[in-house]
């Protein structure tokens, strides 16, 4: 969803809504870079959108399956039932501006840890360590010391290639 001012392909969505006979999703969005804000009125293919999972299964999207893997991530961390539903409203609305019918789960999971990471890192670990079922321990650490690094100091990239 391009920015119709200025085509920048972020925006913020800041109010979402559906017509009465609820075929048409109505979205007041804001442009990430121009603050130029402007409606868009979707067609919620939703229920059509398909998951393909690590091992080639495709299944259709299951946001309630997603909002369940969060919520444990997130048990007994300081994270309200909103952010929650603000994080799942955020991944869907990049998925969405994908356009695409079938994504992959490893994606989703990348978008969801990519925003849990910034709102709380023991959830951020805990999740990712579920969604990548991690064949060895270490690759688990390898994922937990870059956490670590990233906290404690920038001093080292933790995206670097060891
Ligand atoms: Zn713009």
């Amino acid at each position: 969803m391009n920015c119709p001012d200025c085509d920048n392909d972020r925006t913020r969505v800041l109010d979402t809504g559906s017509n009465a006979s609820g075929d048409t999703v109505r979205r007041r969005r804001e442009c990430c870079r121009c603050s130029f804000r402007f409606t868009t009125y979707e067609r919620p293919e939703w229920d059509s959108l398909q998951v393909k999972k690590r091992n080639g299964d495709i299944e259709p999207y299951d946001k309630q399956k997603l909002r369940n893997g969060i919520i444990r991530a997130v048990e007994k961390r300081p994270i309200t039932d909103e952010q929650v539903a603000e994080l799942l409203e955020t991944v869907e609305a990049e998925l969405r501006a994908r356009d695409e019918r079938i994504i992959s789960s490893s994606l989703i999971g990348d978008l969801v840890s990519e925003n849990l990471r910034t709102l709380d890192q023991v959830a951020y670990i805990r999740f990712v360590s579920v969604y990548k079922s991690f064949s060895e321990p270490q690759e688990f650490l390898k994922e937990l010391d870059a956490v670590l690094d990233a906290e404690l100091d920038d001093f080292e990239d933790p995206n670097r290639s060891q």
